[in-house]
C-alpha cells in the first residue's frame, strides 16, 4: 500500500492543505486537498473518496472533484457516514443552486454514486476491505482502517479528540495515522473541542498499547499552523515517541510512506 499525505493541515494557505490522504493513487480519504494538489488525470483515477465527518476542512474539494468528473462524463463513488450525505446533499441542493447537483446530474447516473457508510460493519472498495469506527469529534465522526490484500492495514482516525479505547478495539493497523492538531499550550481547549495534542495522544497511545498489545507507527496530521507551534509540537512529539519508546513521523505534504 502506498500512501501520499496530500495534506496535514487544519487550515488552508499557499503552503498548507486540508486533511487527505491517498493511497495506491485510487481511493482517497477526506476531501480537504483533491483538487488543489492532483492534476486532473490523477483526479480521475480515483476510484473512491471516504469522508470521515462534514467539517468543511474535509469535505471542501467534492464539489470541484464532481466538477472534474462532471466534465469528463465519468462517476466517483464517495462513502460516508449519514451526517455527510446529508451535509453534502444540502450544500448541492441549496435552493438558490450552488452549482451543479453530483447527486443528481446528470439524469438517471449522477457524477456522485453516494453510498452511506454503518459504523463497525466492514465493505469492500476496489481491493480494500474497509471499516469505519466512530471516534470521539464534537460531531459524528468515523476514522477509516483500509486493508489490502496482503493484509497490510492503515487506520486513519480524521479528527478526534481523546476517549478512543472503544475504537483500538475494532482496530489493529500497521500504520496509524492520527489528528494532533495544536501543541500542548492548548491542551485545554484541544480536550474541550475533541482534538488532539501531544499530551492527549500520550494517554491514548499507552491505552492503545495496553488494550492491543503493541504500537503500530504512528504519523500525526491536521496540524495547526499557528505562530510557534509547529516548534513546540516537533518538541512534544519528539519527547512522546522517546517516553513511548514508540515511532512517530510528524505529517507533512507530500509525505510518503510505503506499507
Ligand atoms: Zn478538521
Ligand atoms: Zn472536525
Amino acid at each position: 500500500m502506498k500512501i501520499r499525505m496530500l495534506g496535514a493541515h487544519n487550515l488552508e494557505s499557499r503552503d498548507t492543505r486540508s486533511s487527505t490522504l491517498l493511497i495506491d493513487s485510487i481511493l482517497a480519504l477526506d476531501a480537504g486537498a483533491l483538487t488543489s494538489t492532483l492534476t486532473f488525470e490523477e483526479q480521475l483515477a480515483l476510484k473512491a473518496v471516504l469522508i470521515t465527518h462534514h467539517h468543511y476542512d474535509h469535505i471542501k474539494d467534492l464539489v470541484m472533484l464532481g466538477a472534474t468528473f462532471y466534465n469528463n462524463e465519468r462517476q466517483i463513488h464517495i462513502y460516508a457516514p449519514l451526517a455527510v450525505y446529508e451535509a453534502v446533499r444540502y450544500l448541492l441542493q441549496y435552493p438558490g443552486k450552488l452549482y451543479i447537483d453530483f447527486l443528481g446530474k446528470p439524469e438517471g447516473d449522477p457524477t456522485f454514486k453516494f453510498t452511506v457508510v454503518q459504523p463497525l460493519k466492514p465493505f469492500t472498495v476496489e481491493q480494500y476491505e474497509i471499516l469505519a469506527v466512530p471516534v470521539s469529534h464534537s460531531v459524528p465522526a468515523v476514522g477509516y482502517q483500509v486493508a489490502d490484500t496482503n493484509g497490510k492495514k492503515l487506520f486513519y482516525t480524521g479528527d478526534t479528540g481523546p476517549g478512543l479505547d472503544e475504537c483500538w478495539q475494532h482496530i489493529s493497523p500497521d500504520l496509524l495515522v492520527i489528528e494532533n492538531t495544536a501543541s500542548d499550550r492548548y491542551i485545554r481547549v484541544a480536550r474541550e473541542v475533541k482534538h488532539m495534542s501531544p499530551g492527549l495522544l500520550k494517554e491514548e497511545l499507552i491505552s492503545f498499547r495496553k488494550i492491543k498489545g503493541y504500537l503500530p507507527r504512528i504519523v500525526t496530521t491536521h496540524h495547526f499552523p499557528h505562530e510557534g507551534e509547529e516548534e513546540e509540537r516537533r518538541v512534544e512529539l519528539e519527547q512522546l515517541a522517546r517516553e513511548l519508546d514508540a515511532s512517530i513521523t510528524i505529517g507533512n505534504e507530500g509525505l510518503e510512506l510505503e506499507l
